[in-house]
């Protein structure tokens, strides 16, 4: 095909060749008038595709699901997962896996279709998906990206021509997500619940040959894989918490073995620091909370070493106890990346005992004075303490006094220790009420500018250049507190 060509796209379907219990066969439902809306030149570019031929009528037919490279496989994966602590059988609803790109570098990555219509996991759905939840996940996934954590990533938007009705009638969308892969714990879970050992183990080589392939030639490679996912999930989470986003729905399933943060669906940033903090509308107990992410992953992981057991050892009871050991690093893992991250978040270049108890002090004053998270970071980095009841607060005062005195027992400079807190410290995050207003102008008014706009200034947040401070307000004070929601 003339356009695979032009425009580079390479893809293999390695997924493909695992057993076919582990997904079904199957093309996006072709849609009426496809319309590319954005397209990101720099995953297009860091992917080796040509940004200008992906525009052509037949490339956005492709991302639209209308048009099959011939390279492509397309099939919709099965998994399963915990949502909000319940078991169930879950599978790509409204996605397609359209195959493996290989990257000029060797690199591979899924490219998957969101909103690309019904499969046999739909489970009542219309899979499809909506303008405004795709922009929402392109804005939120690019903020990750150049915020340096993990994400997945979003190459273009499509609309569809077409409606669909949530509670009220929405134009369609589709999201072209690149990601490491769509690996997930839920994958493993359904893997384990589901198929034979034969396929659990033909899913553990498949995952540790593409994301882990040092650990091949350990003894017991499934311990060492077990071993890296913890580790690699306790260094994500742990960026999370440092920059206060809130992923809003850490089910099994959307957590990746990869390390990848995925599915921006009622995700979003805390604005004044609380761990109780809760955006996501059906969340009512807060279990995913600010607070309680970094134990809901030490959970999630724990499922996951439940689905390995019979590939740990032969004896069920050895195999629990490896589990166990290799769960039992997760919070000291996750404490270490925390605290290192914190430690930068504040100018310190070396540790002392101490560091604990002062970060905590600070986040205690943070809590009590409703200060905001972001900016409180970024008036420490400038030494800029107006204009909030913590700095006027005496129990600051004194905070800062212990902090002083800290870095005054380190031997950088002034100078260096603003460059590493400037480095650690966003000055923009996509805060809700700059998000929203960007998808509002997008979708009710076809304007993009305004989330171009915001785009453009996020995507250097450690750069804090003076055109950034008007995009570090805080929300106006309001009676309703911001909400999301799942899955539309
Ligand atoms: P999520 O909350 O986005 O992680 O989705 C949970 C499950 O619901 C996954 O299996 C999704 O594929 C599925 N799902 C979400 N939205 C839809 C939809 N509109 N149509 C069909 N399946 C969906
Ligand atoms: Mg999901």
């Amino acid at each position: 095909m003339t356009i695979k060509r032009e425009t580079g796209w390479n893809l293999d379907n390695s997924y493909a060749r695992l057993p076919n219990l582990f997904f079904s066969n199957l093309n996006p439902t072709p849609v009426q008038l496809p319309k590319l809306i954005i397209l990101n030149d720099h995953v297009a570019a860091s992917l080796g595709l040509n940004a200008h031929d992906l525009q052509s009528e037949d490339s956005v037919a492709v991302l639209a699901g209308n048009l099959i490279l011939d390279d492509s496989s397309p099939l919709a994966q099965a998994y399963a997962g915990h949502q909000f602590g319940h078991f169930n059988m879950l599978g790509d609803g409204r996605a397609i896996l359209l195959g493996e790109h290989i990257t000029p570098d060797g690199n591979r990555v899924d490219i998957q279709l969101k909103g690309s219509g019904n499969t046999p996991y739909s489970r009542g759905g219309d899979g499809r998906a909506a303008l405004g939840p795709m922009l929402r996940e392109y804005i939120i996934s690019e903020a990750m990206y150049a915020l340096r954590i993990p994400t997945t990533r979003s190459l273009a938007v499509v609309t569809t021509g077409e409606s669909i009705f949530r509670e009220t009638e929405l134009p369609g969308a589709i999201l072209t997500r690149v990601a490491a892969s769509h690996l997930r714990v839920g994958t493993f879970q359904y893997a384990a619940r589901f198929t034979s050992k034969q396929e659990l183990q033909a899913l553990a080589d498949y995952t540790i040959k593409r994301h882990y392939p040092d650990v091949a030639a350990d003894e017991n490679q499934y311990l060492s894989l077990l071993h890296e996912v913890i580790k690699t999930q306790a260094s994500l989470i742990a960026k999370w918490q440092l920059v206060g986003f809130i992923h809003g729905v850490m089910n099994t399933d959307n957590m990746t073995i990869s390390g990848e943060t995925i599915d921006y669906g009622p995700c979003a940033f805390m604005d004044v620091y609380d761990p109780a903090t809760v955006f996501s509308s059906i969340d009512i107990q807060g279990r995913y909370s600010y607070g309680n992410q970094p134990g809901i992953g030490g959970w999630n992981l724990s499922r996951f070493a439940e689905t390995l057991l019979p590939l740990l050892h032969d004896n069920q009871d050895e195999a629990i106890k490896l589990a166990e050991d290799a769960l039992s690093d997760y919070n000291e893992l996750f404490m270490n990346h925390w605290l290192v991250g914190m430690r930068a978040k504040l100018g310190l270049f070396n540790e002392e005992q101490e560091d604990e108890t002062l970060i905590q002090d600070l986040l205690n004053l943070m809590k009590k004075y409703r200060a905001d998270y972001t900016n409180t970071f970024r008036a420490l980095t400038f030494g800029t303490f107006e204009n909030a009841p913590l700095f006027e607060s005496e129990e600051f005062t004194k905070w800062n006094e212990m902090w002083q005195a800290r870095l005054s027992r380190q031997s950088e400079s002034e100078m260096t220790v603003r460059e590493l807190m400037k480095n650690n410290n966003p000055a923009v995050i996509p805060r809700n009420h700059r998000v929203e207003a960007a998808l509002e102008a997008a979708v009710e008014r076809d304007d993009y500018s305004v989330m171009e706009q915001l785009l453009n200034m996020m995507s250097k947040p450690y750069s804090h250049t003076p055109e950034q401070a008007k995009y570090c307000t805080p929300p106006p004070p309001s009676t309703q507190a911001y909400q999301t929601y799942c899955g539309t």
